[in-house]
């Protein structure tokens, strides 16, 4: 099985952007409100009529492909833990705005209260910044009781809000692991790639000012008094801070020309590895999406050949077998969760 092309999938958006992501994939930009590109993607927009799911080359709908040849797209061991659901979501978005505050629950909310798999922990990789100050918000300063927050959400303080949150700025090769839970918000400006769980759960604390229905919208459909239990109320700060971000260019290589780009407790939701083959790297077998962010590649597999050059995505399927990249490219490698994670532990509960 050969890996195969994925063509770039944007999404319209109540948000503002998406110049920069037709910019990368090389196609002409005609919304502004299509910040997100989701790559690869087996999961829709939530309540949405199939919005945001990838097309292969044929027509067919990735996820039903997959659905149809699990093991070859997936393969075995992954298959036995999650069945024909790839685990992984793959999103570029370019913030035009700054994005609202909000917050993904987790797994255990997803099921308990929505009857899903994935709650949605994320991670971002920064591609590119504009402006003088390019910034993200994550986690409170300080500890937030539940009520303070909801009379913030209530009044939409959105200065209030924004100022109880972390805010760091970003550059290129910065990256984040942002669990479930975590109030958040991009800046302006910035443009990242993104690795998540396979869901579009967002619980919204802000939406003044931009074209959503909050009060309608916001909340899942759970009402605010349920959907905020969900928020990481406590402080994060200090080790806790520091342990969530990471730099590109001091990545751990795990072997010649791979990078390490997220912390060890992140591999039990997805992994990212940053590919600089040096002359070359190898890939083990396994699916996996990649991104080029910069230069020329090739992707030699036992089941084909493909290029991949700046702006252009890949599906790895497990069936193409172990390969490797060589030439003058700058890749994220994007995979599901561990083999025999933390997540196995869950699901067999
Ligand atoms: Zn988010």
């Amino acid at each position: 099985m050969k890996p195969v092309e994925l063509a770039p999938n944007q999404l319209h958006r109540f948000y503002r952007g998406g110049e920069a992501i037709a910019r990368f994939r090389g196609v002409p930009s005609t919304d502004d409100h299509a910040p997100e590109d989701w790559v690869g993607s087996t999961a829709s927009l939530f309540g949405g009529d199939g919005a945001g799911l990838s097309s292969l080359s044929d027509g067919r709908l990735l996820r039903d492909a997959i659905a149809a040849d699990p093991v070859s797209y997936l393969g075995p061991a992954h298959t036995a833990q999650y069945g024909s659901d790839s685990a992984l979501l793959v999103k570029l978005l370019d913030a035009g705005e700054r994005l609202p505050v909000h917050f993904h629950p987790d797994q255990a909310f997803a099921r308990s209260r929505l009857g899903l798999a994935h709650g949605k922990t994320e991670a971002w990789l920064i591609v590119e910044t504009r402006g003088d100050r390019p910034t993200v918000w994550l986690g409170f300063l300080e500890d937030v009781d539940l009520d303070v927050l909801a009379g913030w959400v209530d009044r939409q303080d959105r200065a209030t809000m924004l100022d109880a949150l972390n805010e760091l700025t970003v550059g290129p090769g910065d990256c984040f692991f942002v669990p479930a839970g975590l109030p958040h918000a991009i800046g302006e400006g910035v443009f990242l790639l993104e690795v998540q769980e396979p869901s579009d759960l967002s619980v919204l604390l802000e939406w003044a000012g931009f074209d959503v229905d909050g009060p309608r919208d916001g909340h899942l459909g759970l009402g605010f008094d349920v959907a905020l239990q969900s928020a990481r109320r406590a402080a994060v700060r200090g080790d806790e801070l520091t342990e969530l971000r990471r730099q590109t260019d001091t990545a751990p290589e795990s072997r010649p020309g791979a990078y390490t780009l997220l912390p060890a407790p992140a591999s039990s939701f997805f992994r990212a590895e940053r590919l600089c083959p040096a002359p070359a790297v190898s890939l083990e077998q396994e699916f996996s999406i990649l991104v080029a962010l910069d230069g020329d590649g090739m992707l030699d597999t036992e089941g084909g050949t493909a290029r991949l050059s700046r702006g252009e995505s890949l599906l790895v399927p497990h069936a193409a077998g172990p390969g490797e990249l060589t030439g003058s490219v700058d890749v994220i490698r994007c995979l599901p969760p561990a083999p025999n994670g933390d997540r196995k532990r869950d699901v067999q509960d």
